[in-house]
Order: structure tokens, then C-alpha cells, then sequence
């Protein structure tokens, strides 16, 4: 065991050799990250060389055509999925050689993910709900933490309710608060409003802005809406897997403006599906 701990520090040592220094202040960097599915005639590249840089404390959207790479970055970013090629730092740390139980533990402690479909645990109480990344990384329950974080997002009270007893923008809420419990260096959330209402949509948006304004939380979002994007410090684009320029926040009329002449310029039948990611 001591050994194999020694020779993942090593190759750890040798993969920040080569990686390119990081920047002071980032939450995420991506250096030339690529992913291809397969190989040879048939192999996709779902990332062509992606570098990007999101300071820590910002708020950012990801907007492209369908099949654009969304969700692979998405995945790179948080250590979910390994890139083909270039580098992933997460809070200063790369995680491009980590093993499977180093990026297991980093995600657990240092990133926070939100998705469409809530993913809550139904047997859970909300309370258990938002205290369960803290007990997964063996943490005594603190009910005190868990009560101020629900009463950030408008659910105090409801601690000893289970997540089929709350309506769909109360659920996203119970799961915003999970992902921020641990305070972690990036929250991920993909399409965190597409099961939902207009209405409870700029609830749980305005949440996630919230977070990056008052405890300087960094949210990292995809989202086919841009009204939604429009709640985001930034806007990058994506076209066929690589950054297809960006947008210092909205209005969400000049986003999707960009969005649908990107959609329009973008070929193949996938992105003829437009904007519905
Ligand atoms: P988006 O989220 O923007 O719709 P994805 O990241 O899901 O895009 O996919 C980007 C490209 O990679 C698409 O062409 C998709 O078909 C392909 N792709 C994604 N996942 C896989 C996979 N597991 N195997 C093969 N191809 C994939
Ligand atoms: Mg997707």
C-alpha cells in the first residue's frame, strides 16, 4: 500500500512537472484538454483543445448546439470523466494523474455538482439529504450547518421532510444547498433548471448567483436557456467541441442572438437539433 501510495505521489510529481504553471486565483484550468471517443475513422472528438481559465468566485455559463461537447467538458472539469490529452486543475490542484480514489475524495470534499434531475435520496430526510457529502467523507453530523444551509435557500423547517414531500423547485433547492455544505472550491450543475417552471427556475438561479455574491462560491453551469445564462458573470460558447467565443453576461436576447447564429453556422445533423441540448 505504502508503495503504491509512493509511486501515484511520483507520477503525480511528474504530471505537475509537465503541466503548465497554474494561475493564481483560478477555480478551474483547462490546458489543451481533448477527449475522443474511439479510434481511428469512427472516433469522435468530443473536446478538440479546450484552454480556458475561470477565476475563482464567478459565475459562469456553458451554452452550445447539441453534441457541441457540453456535458464531456463538464465531466472533464469535475474529474468525472479522464481527457485524452492535456491538463484539468481544480483549486490549484491537477488532477489529470490522480487515481480513481484520489478523484473520488476531491470530488466529495472539493466540488459540488446540482443536476436536472435533482438527484436526491429518496429514503433520505432533506436534512440527511444535505449532510450526506459530510458523512460520506466521515464527518459527524452537524445539524447546526445543516440548518443554516437550508435556511439559505428558504427551507428552514423543512429538515425532517423527505424529498417526495417538496415540489420539484424545493428538491433543487435541498440539492443546491447539498452541493455547497462542503464549501467547495467549484459547483457544477448541469441544466439545474430544466425540469423546471419559469418561475422557480430564477428561485434556484438566483440562489447560485447568491452563493458566488455573498460566500464567493464558483458555479460553473451548462444551460441550453439563455435567460438563464443570463444570470452568469460570463457566457462561453462551444461549437464542435472547442470554445467558440464568449459573453461578459447578458441580456438574454443577445445570447441566444449568439446562439442561434452559432446553431445556424454549425454543421451536421446533431446541431440542426438547435439549442435543444
Ligand atoms: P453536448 O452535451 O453538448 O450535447 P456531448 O459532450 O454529450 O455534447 O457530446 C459531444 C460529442 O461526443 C457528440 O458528438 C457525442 O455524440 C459524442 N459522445 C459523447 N459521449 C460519447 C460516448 N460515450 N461515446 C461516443 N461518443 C460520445
Ligand atoms: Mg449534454
Amino acid at each position: 500500500m505504502r508503495l503504491r501510495l509512493r509511486s501515484t505521489r511520483r507520477q503525480q510529481a511528474d504530471q505537475v512537472r509537465e503541466a503548465p504553471a497554474a494561475t493564481p486565483g483560478a477555480a478551474v484550468e483547462l490546458r489543451g484538454v481533448r477527449r475522443q471517443y474511439g479510434r481511428g475513422a469512427g472516433s469522435v472528438h468530443a473536446l478538440a483543445g479546450v484552454d480556458l481559465t475561470l477565476p475563482s468566485g464567478t459565475f459562469t455559463a456553458v451554452m452550445g448546439p447539441s453534441g457541441s461537447g457540453k456535458s464531456t467538458f463538464l465531466q472533464c472539469a469535475a474529474g468525472l470523466d479522464r481527457p485524452t490529452a492535456g491538463s484539468v486543475r481544480l483549486g490549484g490542484t491537477e488532477i489529470t494523474g490522480m487515481s480513481e480514489n484520489e478523484l473520488t475524495e476531491l470530488r466529495r470534499g472539493r466540488v459540488g455538482f446540482v443536476f436536472q434531475a435533482f438527484n436526491l435520496l429518496p429514503s433520505l430526510t432533506v436534512e440527511q439529504n444535505v449532510l450526506l457529502p459530510m458523512r460520506l467523507a466521515g464527518q459527524r453530523r452537524d445539524h447546526r450547518r445543516a440548518a443554516e444551509a437550508l435556511a439559505r435557500v428558504g427551507l428552514a423547517g423543512q429538515a425532517r421532510r423527505r424529498p417526495a414531500e417538496l415540489s420539484g423547485g424545493q428538491q433543487q433547492r435541498v440539492a443546491v444547498a447539498r452541493a455547497l455544505i462542503t464549501r467547495p472550491d467549484v459547483v457544477f450543475a448541469d441544466e439545474p433548471t430544466g425540469a423546471l417552471d419559469t418561475g422557480t427556475a430564477a428561485e434556484v438561479l438566483g440562489l447560485l448567483r447568491h452563493a458566488v455574491d455573498t460566500l464567493g462560491a464558483t458555479v460553473v453551469m451548462v444551460t441550453h436557456d439563455p435567460v438563464a445564462a443570463a444570470w452568469a458573470d460570463r457566457v462561453l460558447f462551444l461549437a464542435d467541441g472547442a470554445l467558440a467565443g464568449g459573453l461578459e453576461g447578458g441580456p438574454a436576447d443577445r445570447i441566444a442572438a449568439r446562439m442561434a447564429a452559432l446553431t445556424a453556422r454549425t454543421s451536421g445533423a446533431d446541431a440542426m437539433a438547435g439549442a435543444v441540448a
